[in-house]
Formats: structure tokens, C-alpha cells, sequence
């Protein structure tokens, strides 16, 4: 069995992985030469699905094809539909944030209130009519937050662009109290599994970290998984969804559930059943892939946070990239895990790494994950000065 990948980044190399353990072939297509994947995986083809002829080709590998990322070119891809998993159908509707609102909005699932602002039509007009507070989205290519535009007064007004390509959506900005997701795998045959509910925790937009089991009511984790599972069901999904929930107040004054985005692809947020789950995402969509049945993922006991390490623990290492020092975890026993994605080039904001801790509480776990994160960073500081 032969099994490709669009995008050669950190998610597509955790999948790699698990693919390999099936025995599955693993075919990875990237354009970039410094991706984690490449020198880690064998079988990288340099390249672009922009490229016909290396689309072609990579698809004649490939007995099917999956993607770590969702801001492909659905055209290119086109003529290999039936060899996508998840489907075309899926890709088109969770790439675009039009697509995806106009979607969720038939579904009874409570997406955040929106306004769709269609490509020619003018935005500031647009923006004025829903009012503010809001937030513009840019439909297409935006993730971590970019091609977002926040709204508060007039002055926000006026430095909202003319209008974004692709057209936009508004939406109401909530006063959150959590931010939480949910991943399903679905397979072939139409069978679900969630995975437990994770608690989000997001800084300038990127990913901070993931505490499992999410601290909310039985009322709201039961309405997530079963509203993650109708989305699955509704877009027949073969592979992964991830849906992102807000708990937050809107115009109307009451806290709610409301359902964010699509992910139809392995998850940041989902690192965290590497160790938590006798399943983990990257073992659930291998094995969606491969044709191997699943099991429904447990959460083994205690509490779980998954810390993301971006380039900023690089800089103050005083490291341009690749390896990290990690002296310090000789003290943190309950840190289960350190996974370094292998980039040359640390970038502020930009995400190198994770690590899992395992404790008795959710509490326990986070403040271990504070204190070895800013031991790293510290470690960093007597590294330059040594
Ligand atoms: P992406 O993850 O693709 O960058 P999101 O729509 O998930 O885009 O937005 C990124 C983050 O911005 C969210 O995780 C959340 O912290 C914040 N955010 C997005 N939409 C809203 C909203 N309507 N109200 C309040 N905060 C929001
Ligand atoms: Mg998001």
C-alpha cells in the first residue's frame, strides 16, 4: 500500500510515522527544502500541486492521498479526486471560510454569528451595517490568526482593507472563556470515533497549549463530541476532522458553545493523544488510510498538557535552530515527551517543537508546563552567558 502526502511539515512527519508502522509506503510531496520531512522521510518529491505534471505523477505513486494542511488548490487537484482522502468535496468547503460558515450554518451546529462579504463588495460598507465589535476573516489562506482584521471603533474602520481577494466574513467577536476541540476520525465505512474534548490555549493567536480532559461542564463536552460527530457525518468525512468550539458571549449577552472552524486534517492541538490516548490522530488517520479498523481512543488517567515550543525558546537559547538544549529535563520526570520538528531556522512565533507532561491533575500539568518551558528558556540565558 502506497499512501501520499501533501506537505512535508512537522504534522505530515508524525503521520510519516505512523504510516510506517502499518508497514505502509509513505509518499511525501513538498516544495520546500528545508520542511522536517525532508532528510527524515524517504520518499519526499521536491514539488507543487501547482505543477500538473508533478501532481500527476506523484498521484500515479500513491494508491491514495491525504494532506496536512488545508490551503491547496482544489483545481490542480481535480483530475485526482478519487485518490483524496478526505475528499475534494470536504477540502473545498473547510479551505474557505465562505464555504465553511454557509455550511455550518445549515447544520444547527451554532457557528459564531457572520456576515459574508462576497470578493468586489465593499467592506467598510459591510462592516459598518454588521457592526462592532467584529472580526473580518479573509475566506481564503489564512491560519494563526493571519488575514484577520479586528474591528472596535472607527479608526479599526478605516484600517480595514478595500477588500480581500476571495471575498471575507465578519463575524462577532465573543468575550471567550475557552477555547476547546474535538477530532473525529470517521472511517471508510461510516464508523466514528472522537477523540476526548481538548482545552485550547491560544496566545497572539498561535497555539500555546492543550490540557486534557478540557475543565467544562458533562453538559458542554457531550454537546461538543456530538456536534463534532454531525459535522463528520454531514461533510462523509474518511479520515480526520478536527472542529474548533468556542465557549463565549456574543451580542445577545449569553455564553454558549459555538463552533469555529474545520480542520479535515491531523491537528496541532491533537499532539496530545501521542501519549494521552492508547490511539493517537496521527495512528487513527494511518490506519483510516491503510484499512486497518480502529479502536475507540481511551484517555488514560490524570491530567495532560501539551506545550508547544516556538522559536522564541530557540532565540533565547541564543540558537538560530535545529537542536535545543535540553539539559534541564533531567528535572521534570513528568515531561513524557519532547518532539523537535528539525527547522534550521527559529523564528519568533514560529512553531519548532512540542513537549507532553504527564501529572495526577490538569492543574499539576500545567504548572509543570510552565516551569519547563521557562527552564528552557533560562537554560538559554546561561548558554549565552557560558
Ligand atoms: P485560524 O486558526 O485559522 O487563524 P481562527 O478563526 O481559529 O483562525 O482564529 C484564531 C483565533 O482568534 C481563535 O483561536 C481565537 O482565539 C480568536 N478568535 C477568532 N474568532 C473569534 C471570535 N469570533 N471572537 C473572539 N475571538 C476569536
Ligand atoms: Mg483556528
Amino acid at each position: 500500500m502506497n499512501v501520499g502526502i501533501l506537505g512535508g511539515g512537522q504534522l505530515g512527519l508524525m503521520l510519516a510515522e505512523a504510516l510506517t508502522r502499518l508497514n505502509t509506503r509513505v509518499h511525501i510531496l513538498e516544495s520546500a527544502a528545508e520542511a522536517p520531512c525532508v532528510g527524515r522521510v524517504a520518499g519526499v518529491m521536491r514539488g507543487s500541486v501547482s505543477d500538473a505534471a508533478v501532481t500527476a505523477e506523484f498521484f500515479s505513486r500513491c494508491d491514495l492521498v491525504t494532506y496536512e494542511f488545508e490551503n491547496l488548490e482544489v483545481g490542480a487537484l481535480r483530475a485526482h479526486a478519487e485518490k483524496l482522502r478526505p475528499s475534494l468535496k470536504v477540502l473545498e468547503v473547510s479551505q474557505n471560510r465562505i464555504n465553511e460558515k454557509r455550511f455550518l450554518a445549515q447544520l444547527d451546529v451554532w457557528p459564531v454569528v457572520f456576515q459574508v462579504v462576497p470578493e468586489g463588495e465593499h467592506l467598510e460598507a459591510a462592516v459598518r451595517s454588521f457592526g462592532w465589535p467584529c472580526i473580518v476573516k479573509s475566506a481564503l489562506g489564512g491560519y494563526d490568526g493571519k488575514s484577520q482584521f479586528r474591528v472596535t471603533d472607527e479608526a479599526g474602520l478605516a484600517r480595514l482593507p478595500a477588500g480581500l481577494a476571495g471575498g471575507s466574513v465578519i463575524e462577532e467577536t465573543l468575550e471567550l472563556r475557552m477555547e476547546l476541540s474535538c477530532i473525529v476520525a470517521r472511517e471508510a465505512g461510516g464508523q466514528t470515533h472522537a477523540f476526548p474534548l481538548f482545552e485550547n490555549v491560544h496566545e497572539h493567536h498561535v497555539l500555546e497549549s492543550t490540557v486534557v480532559p478540557a475543565r467544562v461542564s458533562e453538559t458542554i463536552r457531550a454537546e461538543a463530541v456530538t456536534r463534532a460527530i454531525a459535522i463528520a457525518q454531514a461533510l462523509q468525512v474518511v479520515g480526520l476532522l478536527t472542529v474548533e468550539f468556542f465557549v463565549g458571549t456574543g451580542r445577545d449577552g449569553v455564553e454558549r458553545l459555538y463552533v469555529n472552524e474545520l480542520a479535515p486534517r491531523v491537528h496541532n492541538s491533537g499532539h496530545v493523544t501521542r501519549k494521552a490516548c492508547s490511539l493517537s490522530q496521527f495512528d487513527a488517520l494511518a490506519r483510516i488510510l491503510s484499512g486497518v479498523p480502529l479502536i475507540q481512543p481511551t484517555l488514560f488517567s490524570g491530567g495532560w498538557c501539551m506545550g508547544q515550543l516556538l522559536g522564541d525558546v530557540w532565540l533565547a537559547q541564543g540558537r538560530a535552530g535545529g537542536d535545543l538544549d535540553l539539559t534541564v529535563w533531567r528535572e521534570f520526570p513528568s515531561v513524557v515527551e519532547v518532539y523537535l520538528y528539525g527547522k534550521s531556522e527559529a523564528r519568533a512565533g514560529r512553531k519548532m517543537g512540542h513537549f507532553l507532561v504527564h501529572e495526577a491533575t490538569v492543574e499539576a500539568a500545567v504548572a509543570t508546563a510552565r516551569r519547563f518551558r521557562a527552564a528552557l528558556m533560562a537554560s538559554g540565558a546561561r548558554g549565552v552567558a557560558r
